[in-house]
C-alpha cells in the first residue's frame, strides 16, 4: 500500500473527531532535542561541551574544582566576602568552604529581604580514598589499601587506569598537592582482577561479593633497590621515591586526603559525538553549568548565589558537606553586608523568600535495563534537564517534595523562555532510590526542587551524558536565576 500523503488529513480528523493540534496541546510530550533545535543551538551545544570537558579533566576532585573555580571567579572580579564591609548591586563575592566547597554570589538590584535565587550542586564524586595506613608490600609487589567513598560497584574499579589526587600536610605544616596519572608521560596505578581461565569460581559469586572492599588495593610499585636483600625491600624503594619527590614518610599518610580516581579523560562518544563519557559527571555536569550561569550575571534583579558542596556522596556530613552551617554562614554574611547590617527576622524572611534549584544529576533511562524504571516516569538522554519534584526511596522516605506552587512557577518561566525540560523519578517504586542536598536547604525554609542532567551508568568510573542535555541545562539554570521571583 502506498504511503499516505503527509498533508492529507486522516479520516477521523476530516470528520472533526480528532484535531492533531488540539491533541498536541492536551498531551504531555517531551521531544528529543536534537530533532527540534536550530543549527545555531547545535553549534552552541558542541562549543559548551568542549569547554566543559576541558574543565572536567582539570577538576576531578572537589579541591581541584574549588581551586579552578576560584581562579575563574577572581578573574571575573569576585573577591573574598570577608574582604568587603558592605555590598551593593553588581558586587561579586565568594567564600571557600575548607577548600572543598564553595559559595559565591552576585548582588542583585532588589532588596535582599525579598529573597535570593540559588543554584546548588555537589562537586565530590564516588572514588577510592586511601586508608590511614595505606602502604604495604606483599610478594614483592607494593600496594595502597583503599576505602571506597560513595556508592560504587566495586568490580568496575579493577583493570582500569587510575590516578592519584590529593593533599598531604607534612609535619612542618607544608601542603603537598598530588596529581599523578593525568599526563600522558605519568605512570598510572592499577587494581588487578582474575584471569578468566581461573575465574570459574569467582564468576559464580554474586557481583557485590567477587570483588570485596578489601580487594580494592592499588598497585603502586614492583621493584627494589639493587643489592637490597632486607625485608620490605620493595616498599622501601617506593618510600625512597616518595621521600625524594615530596619529602614525605609513611606516617604523613595518616592525616592526608588522597583520592584514587580513574585516569581517563573526558571523551566524545559515538560517530556523531552526541555524548560525553567521563569520570565525575555526577555532579560536575550540573556544577559546571551552575558556575557558568551565575558567572554570566552582572546586575541581576535578585541576588544570585551558587553553592558547590562536598560530601554529598556520603550524606553531606562534615563541615564541608551541605549540612554544614558554613554554607549558611555565607548566606548570613551576604545578607548582612547587602542589607546594611544583620537583623535576624530580616534574614529569616530573606531565606523564606529564597528560591533554589538543587542541581544534581539523575539516572537516564537505559533500554538495556528497562525493568528498573517506569518508562512513563523516567528521564531520557537528549530530552533536556530533568525536573524531579521529589527523590527519596520506598514511600518517598527522605524526600524533599517541592511545593506545587513553586514547581509550577518554574515551568511557567521555562515556557515563557522556550526552555525544554522533562520529568521523572529515579527508578520504579521500591526499586531503590536516592537523595540530594535539597532536603538540607529546604529545612532552612527556602523553596527547593531538584533539577539536573540525566546520566547513563551513574556512579561508574566512566559515566555518560548527552551534550544537548548539558547545554539546555545551562540555559535552564540561567533562565531560573534571571527570571524566577
Ligand atoms: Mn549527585
Ligand atoms: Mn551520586
Amino acid at each position: 500500500m502506498a504511503k499516505e500523503k503527509k498533508n492529507e488529513k486522516s479520516l477521523s480528523e476530516k470528520k472533526g473527531k480528532v484535531s492533531k493540534k488540539e491533541k498536541k496541546e492536551l498531551f504531555a510530550e517531551y521531544p528529543n532535542l536534537w530533532e527540534s533545535r536550530s543549527q545555531d543551538d547545535i553549534e552552541h551545544t558542541m562549543a559548551f561541551a568542549e569547554e566543559y570537558m576541558t574543565f572536567l579533566d582539570m577538576a576531578k576532585t572537589e579541591r581541584e574544582f574549588v581551586n579552578l573555580a576560584v581562579l575563574a571567579l577572581e578573574d571575573s572580579g569576585y573577591v573574598d566576602i570577608e574582604s568587603v564591609e558592605s555590598l551593593k548591586c553588581g558586587d561579586k563575592v565568594y567564600s571557600s568552604i575548607k577548600g572543598k566547597g564553595l559559595m559565591f554570589a552576585v548582588v542583585g538590584k532588589d532588596d535582599i529581604v525579598k529573597g535570593m535565587n540559588i543554584l546548588g550542586a555537589h562537586i565530590d564524586s564516588p572514588r577510592l580514598d586511601l586508608k590511614p595506613n595505606p602502604l604495604y608490600e606483599e610478594d614483592d609487589l607494593v600496594f595502597f589499601k583503599t576505602h571506597y567513598y560513595g556508592g560504587i560497584k566495586k568490580y568496575q574499579w579493577t583493570t582500569i587506569p587510575l590516578a592519584i589526587h590529593g593533599v598531604i600536610i607534612k609535619k612542618n605544616g607544608e601542603k603537598v598537592e598530588l596529581r599523578i596519572g593525568e599526563n600522558d608521560t605519568d605512570p598510572i596505578f592499577y587494581i588487578s582482577d582474575l584471569l578468566p581461565h581461573l575465574g570459574s569460581e569467582q564468576m559464580s559469586q554474586r557481583a557485590n561479593e567477587f570483588i570485596k572492599g578489601e580487594d580494592l588495593n592499588v598497585m603502586i610499585g614492583a621493584s627494589m633497590l639493587p643489592d637490597d636483600d632486607s625485608s620490605n625491600a620493595c616498599k622501601y624503594a617506593i618510600l625512597k621515591i616518595l621521600n625524594k619527590e615530596y619529602g614525605i614518610d609513611e606516617k604523613d599518610f595518616v592525616s592526608a586526603e588522597i583520592e584514587i580516581v580513574p585516569a581517563m579523560k573526558a571523551r566524545d562518544v559515538g560517530f556523531d559525538r552526541a555524548l560525553i563519557a567521563a569520570y565525575g559527571h555526577d555532579d560536575k555536569v550540573c556544577a559546571y553549568p551552575a558556575l557558568m550561569a551565575v558567572m554570566a550575571q552582572e546586575t541581576p534583579a535578585r541576588t544570585c548565589v551558587c553553592m558547590l558542596s562536598d560530601k554529598e556522596e556520603i550524606g553531606s556530613y562534615g563541615n564541608s558537606g551541605a549540612q554544614s552551617r558554613l554554607y549558611e554562614n555565607f548566606l548570613v554574611e551576604l545578607f548582612a553586608k547587602a542589607n546594611g547590617g544583620y537583623d535576624e527576622l530580616g534574614y529569616r524572611k530573606c531565606i523564606a523568600n529564597t528560591k533554589m534549584l538543587s542541581t544534581d544529576v539523575s539516572n537516564a533511562f537505559d533500554p538495556k535495563f528497562a525493568s528498573v524504571s517506569d518508562k512513563r516516569n523516567t528521564a531520557y538522554l537528549n530530552k533536556g534537564v530533568k525536573m524531579e519534584k521529589y527523590t527519596g526511596s520506598r514511600g518517598k522516605s527522605g524526600a524533599s517534595d517541592a511545593n506545587s506552587e513553586f514547581f509550577a512557577s518554574i515551568l511557567r518561566v521555562f515556557a515563557e523562555h522556550n526552555i525544554p525540560w522533562q520529568t521523572g523519578e529515579l527508578g520504579k517504586v521500591d526499586a531503590g532510590g536516592g537523595g540530594t542536598i535539597s532536603a538540607y536547604l529546604a529545612k532552612l525554609g527556602m523553596e527547593v526542587i531538584d533539577c539536573g542532567v540525566p546520566v547513563l551508568s551513574m556512579h561508574a568510573p566512566y559515566e555518560v551524558i548527552s551534550k544537548i542535555d548539558l547545554y539546555f541545562t545551562y540555559l535552564a539554570y540561567k533562565c531560573f536565576i534571571e527570571n524566577i521571583k
